[in-house]
């Protein structure tokens, strides 16, 4: 799919067009990762974060927001309840917290690899290279770092640097590569000064990348952050943070990548509740992350308001997902689902 009929269809409107699009993207779905919906569990286990992104709700200079950081039994009793609850992966995510030490985590990779099947994941933002690579050395087998926009200016304007480091999630994400993890990356979709040829280019980088997940969510407005507060810019070509455009960079992002992972995001549940994890799930999408984390923490792990399932515990989540997955004649994933991607790369190579 070349560039031009990339912005032709996150251009297009009309339902029954788009009906083709998400079928197409639905079967190669079914053709290149099958009926699986693999699912992951995900646990945030910190909400300290030093970075001030300008769009997220856990950015540093958020006073009003109450911070934790999961012990290592409360971790592990989610990783448990993982395997308990037949999840093949667990996605340990945070903000970027300087108190969560390199050491401590590698400990906590360690024991997880050694007394759990489960695969993991890691979204712990940008980390220094030393760091990353002692976590690959623990047993830690996929990282996730959004890109969050290919646009250069808007990416600087959204996301400033840590004094003294640059951020090039991009290059990032190479070395991740390099060292042995799966790696996943993604956009939001409409953030304000994003334009539909910004989204494009997203698609693009995504072939590029070649990457092994892919998470599209829609932009949610942080009332209490600066992007949140200002009022959107009125750019001519400013893509829209609805449903809609969120299921055609779905449906695009399965067609530009036929073997990536996947998933049915949580900001999407949260602008549709009722039919949002179907639409991406019939759309492309083969996985959902079913959230572990302790039920009293939920609210204080705050990127955006008004976050879905937000009250729900672990079995409640499980046995929502399945009951959702199985309603769309699709099966529930056994094992790790490591990525068909790196498989075929792997294959490739020999
Ligand atoms: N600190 C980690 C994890 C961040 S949370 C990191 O930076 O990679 C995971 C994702 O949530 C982010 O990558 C971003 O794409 C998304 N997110 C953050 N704020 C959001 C908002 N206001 N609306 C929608 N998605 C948001």
């Amino acid at each position: 799919m070349n560039r031009q009929e990339i912005v032709a269809w996150l251009e297009e409107t009309a339902d029954s067009r788009l009906a083709e699009l998400f079928h197409r993207a639905d079967e190669v779905r079914a053709s290149c990762v099958g009926d699986e919906v693999h699912l992951r569990g995900l646990i945030e286990i910190s909400s300290h974060c030093e970075r001030q992104c300008t769009y997220c709700g856990l950015r540093r200079d958020r006073r009003a927001l109450s911070r934790y950081r999961l012990s290592d039994e409360e971790i592990f009793d989610c990783a448990r309840l993982a395997v308990n609850l037949g999840y093949g992966t667990v996605v340990l995510q945070s903000g970027e917290d300087d108190g969560q030490t390199a050491d401590w985590l590698t400990g906590i990779i360690r024991r997880l690899r050694a007394t759990t099947p489960l695969a993991i994941t890691l979204s712990l933002g940008e980390r220094p290279d030393d760091e990353l690579v002692a976590f690959r050395e623990a047993g830690a087998d996929r990282y996730l770092l959004r890109f969050e926009t290919s646009d250069p200016d808007l990416y600087r304007r959204i996301h400033p640097d840590r004094p003294g480091r640059r951020s090039d999630r991009l290059s990032l994400l190479r070395r991740l590569r390099d060292w042995g993890y799966e790696i996943g990356s993604g956009v939001m979709v409409g953030i304000p000064g994003q334009t539909i040829d910004s989204l494009a280019s997203d698609l693009e980088l995504f072939r590029t990348l070649d990457l092994d997940m892919i998470g599209v969510g829609p932009f949610l407005a942080h009332p209490d952050t600066p992007l949140g507060v200002r009022a959107a810019r009125s750019e001519p070509r400013q893509a829209e943070s609805s449903e809609q455009m969120t299921l055609k960079m779905v449906a695009l992002a399965r067609l530009v990548c036929p073997r990536a992972n996947i998933p049915s995001t949580t900001a999407l549940a949260t602008i549709d509740p009722t039919g949002g994890r179907e639409a991406a799930l019939l759309c492309g999408a083969n996985v959902w992350m079913p959230n572990l984390t302790p039920v009293q923490y939920r609210e204080s792990y705050e990127i955006y308001p008004g976050k879905a399932c937000v009250h729900d515990d672990a079995q409640r989540c499980a046995r929502c997902a399945a009951g959702r997955i199985r309603s769309l004649g699709r099966r529930i994933g056994v094992g790790r689902g490591d990525s068909p991607a790196l498989r075929a790369r792997r294959e490739g190579a020999t």
